[in-house]
């Protein structure tokens, strides 16, 4: 059963990041998926929470050992969620948040195809253009290239069960937390709960 993880992607200024800190800040029942990746650690992030850091030798050793649910070289670097990472994870009741890209949404549903998908779009891309020229504080040689990436990921839209369009935090905000309420009430999550329901209305009529 795979009804207890949540794939979010969404290129870089999309404000995924800031959207499942929320998402994870309100409900304390939702953990997050550590991936393993290659590349250097940024700023405040803390090894074995934000990522598993580790060489491109540990990492291609892992991936021969077949270690992984699903790895991709994102940019220059690789990014991989290890299926100890799931099992491990998922074992403990909680909803497991995946953020990784579109190629790990995809190889992440052919394995587990009832967990939830979810793409967080910008509203358009001049303003994907404006979030990226200002988180970057200058004109970013590259910027052309990553919006031809973005735009790359958002046309693979197909494959999620839902959009999330951020023009505003708050909205969108409310839209991913209504997305996940309501995946925690599918049929599948009242299974057991309602067999005994009507186990027991059963007994007393
Ligand atoms: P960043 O380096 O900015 O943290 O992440 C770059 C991209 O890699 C993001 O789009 C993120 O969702 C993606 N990513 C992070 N972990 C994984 C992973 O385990 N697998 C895949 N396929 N992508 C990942």
């Amino acid at each position: 059963m795979s009804n207890n993880i949540i794939v979010i992607s969404g290129p870089s200024g999309s404000g995924k990041s800031t959207l499942i800190d929320r998402l994870m800040a309100q409900h304390p029942e939702i953990i997050f998926s550590t991936s393993h990746t290659t590349r250097p650690l940024r700023g405040r992030e803390r090894d074995g929470e934000d990522y598993y850091f580790v060489s491109e030798k540990q990492f291609l050793q892992m991936a021969e050992r077949g270690e992984f649910v699903e790895w991709a070289k994102v940019y220059e670097d690789y990014y991989g969620t290890s299926y100890k990472e799931i099992e491990t994870k998922t074992k403990t009741g909680k909803d497991l948040v995946l953020d990784i890209d579109v190629q790990g949404a995809g190889n992440i549903k052919k394995k587990y195809p009832d967990a939830l998908f979810i793409l967080v779009a910008p509203p358009s891309m001049e303003e994907l253009r404006n979030r990226l020229v200002e988180r970057e504080q200058k004109i970013d040689p590259h910027i052309e290239k990553r919006l031809e990436i973005a735009r790359e990921e958002l046309s693979q839209y197909d494959i999620y069960d839902y959009i999330v369009i951020n023009d505003n935090l708050e909205d969108a905000f409310a839209v991913l937390n209504a997305i996940y309420i309501a995946f925690r009430n599918t049929i599948s999550r009242h299974e057991t709960f309602m067999k005994q329901l009507v186990e027991k209305s059963g007994g007393k009529r």
